[in-house]
């Protein structure tokens, strides 16, 4: 079988290190060396330092334990739209190397380099450090490298030694023909003290490396001491590996190996062909494939637009304790975010919205959705209800913002055939209707009841008394009318405001 023999490919996986917040500090150096954690705007931990974590932080963590845990923690809400320059950044600094570049995720990506060794006059190892180096020196955050011959084993090389670590698997070490290893024992018993004891060293390093101001001379010394610590066989990295840290492995996959006594990713690796086509499935026996050092998953190199996560916020003057008014700026946050995910076709499974008070306090909270939506009108309904739980009546607040989560391109499924689908599929038309007249006319031609508070201190810019006045309108696709919606029509012609019969509480 022909792993790990003849040419084995290079990829890389590079990997941001707590990345949210990481570039939080990038962006503002005093941060640096403190517990900093995003996430405010959900109500819980996204992203978080190495000082925080250090502290007991932990992802996904309540705010009021984060502060119980680590009192001095600066909680700060994710700001997605500077995190995507920083990742676009990220993929054209990999691409100064290659230009086989995977996107896979706002802070991490896979490249290969197979090839570039002779025009590059450097060892694979070189080329991903000298990538590293640049990211690093460039960004002014830390990043994790694995470094193998096929994306499973890269990816998991990059988790191996958090932060600021540099992984290299090679397709060596993996003995087969013996299926019963014992899970956590290296194959070759003359490397295994060595193997340990690189892995005690290398965590150590890698403690004593968080975020010290270390030089770039520092970085090398630092990185190669590593290096000489690396040579472990790619036996090793799998029978420290449990099933379910692989990537592509899922809990229920793991389970299914558990049950088989299948544990370590070794213990995988070892399983012959046969075995593995009886138990599992395509996707799962490449991984398998991986595992032993095959190259079996191409990257998907184009350019990619990939949203993890829309965000959209807005600091308002004079700041505001009016709960109508608040609820006015979230509808119109909502309809902004909601316009962005339409226009890329992406459906959110969660969202999030938050308060911002005059002390720089955030209050927020996640909300998960019951069905996948673009839809402004169906979230304003939930963020109503949940909104008595962030809002406080003793606080005086200057900034709202709404994010979509969990988005997805497959449209939502048509669950039943009455009431909420219907509705669903109408208001669908509507807002295709109200997108198009955005195109044409600007932003907010057309926008929800809702919002009109929020809007009007635009509005009445060099229009004292610009007071809308209704008028009916009809919309519909293909211009045959479909729903009939209630205008207002303010002195612009161009700008209406909607409020849409069929969905009832929308103003
Ligand atoms: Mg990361």
């Amino acid at each position: 079988m022909g792993w790990g023999h003849g040419n084995p490919r290079a990829i890389l996986h590079i990997d941001g290190d707590g990345f949210f917040a990481a570039c939080e500090v990038a962006l503002n150096p005093k941060l640096r060396g403190k517990p900093v954690v995003t996430g405010a705007e959900r109500g819980i931990a996204s992203a978080m330092t190495y000082e925080a974590k250090a502290r007991g932080v932990k992802r996904g963590m309540p705010l009021h334990e984060i502060r119980r845990v680590c009192p001095e923690a600066i909680i700060l809400p994710a700001n997605y739209e500077t995190y995507a320059i920083f990742s676009t950044r990220m993929n054209s600094i990999v691409r100064r190397y290659t230009e086989a570049v995977e996107e896979y995720g706002i802070d991490e990506c896979f490249a290969e380099i197979t090839g570039l060794r002779r025009p590059l006059k450097m060892t694979y190892e070189e080329i991903g450090r000298t990538i590293k180096r640049e990211l690093q020196n460039e960004l002014g955050i830390t990043f994790s490298l694995g470094l193998a011959p096929n994306k499973v084993l890269a990816k998991l090389g990059s988790k191996w030694q958090k932060p600021d670590g540099f992984t290299y698997i090679r397709a060596q070490g993996l003995s087969l023909g013996n299926p019963k290893v014992s899970p956590c024992a290296p194959l070759n018993p003359s490397q295994n003290d060595d193997c340990l004891l690189s892995g005690y060293i290398r965590r150590q390093s890698s403690v004593h490396s968080v975020h010290s101001d270390n030089s770039p001379e520092d970085c090398l010394l630092e990185t190669s001491k590593r290096q000489s610590s690396n040579e472990t066989t790619l036996g090793y990295y799998l029978a420290h590996t449990p099933c379910e840290k692989v990537w592509g492995i899922g809990p229920q996959t793991a389970a299914l190996l558990a049950e088989r006594g299948v544990m370590t990713a070794l213990d995988f690796a070892h399983k012959d062909e046969t075995w593995v086509a009886t138990h599992l499935t395509k996707p799962h026996i490449e991984i398998w494939r991986e595992l032993r050092g095959e190259f079996v998953l191409p990257l998907e190199t184009g350019k990619k637009q990939h949203y993890d996560s829309i965000q959209k916020t807005k600091t308002f003057t004079p700041p505001s304790n009016d709960q109508n008014f608040l609820l006015s700026e979230l509808s119109k946050n909502c309809e902004n975010a909601c316009a962005k995910a339409r226009h890329y076709k992406l459906f959110a499974k969660k969202i999030s919205f938050f308060l911002k008070t005059q002390q720089f306090r955030y209050r927020g909270i996640e909300i998960t959705l019951p069905s996948y939506t673009s839809l402004p009108n169906e979230l304003m309904r939930l963020i109503r209800a949940e909104f008595p739980k962030v809002y406080r009546t003793n606080e005086i607040y200057r900034a709202s913002g709404v994010t979509l989560y969990g988005l997805t391109d497959t449209p939502p499924a048509q669950q039943d055939l009455f009431g909420a689908s219907i509705t669903q599929a109408k208001a669908s038309k509507v807002f295709e209707r109200v997108d198009a007249l955005a195109e044409r006319y600007g932003n907010h031609t057309v926008t929800l009841g809702s919002s009109l508070s929020a809007l009007r201190p635009n509005l009445d810019v060099g229009r004292p008394g610009s007071v809308p006045r209704p008028v009916r309108m009809r919309f519909g696709a293909g211009g045959r009318p479909t729903s009939k919606v209630v205008a207002f029509q303010t002195k612009n012609p161009a700008s209406y405001h909607l409020v849409i019969p069929l969905m009832g509480n929308v103003y």
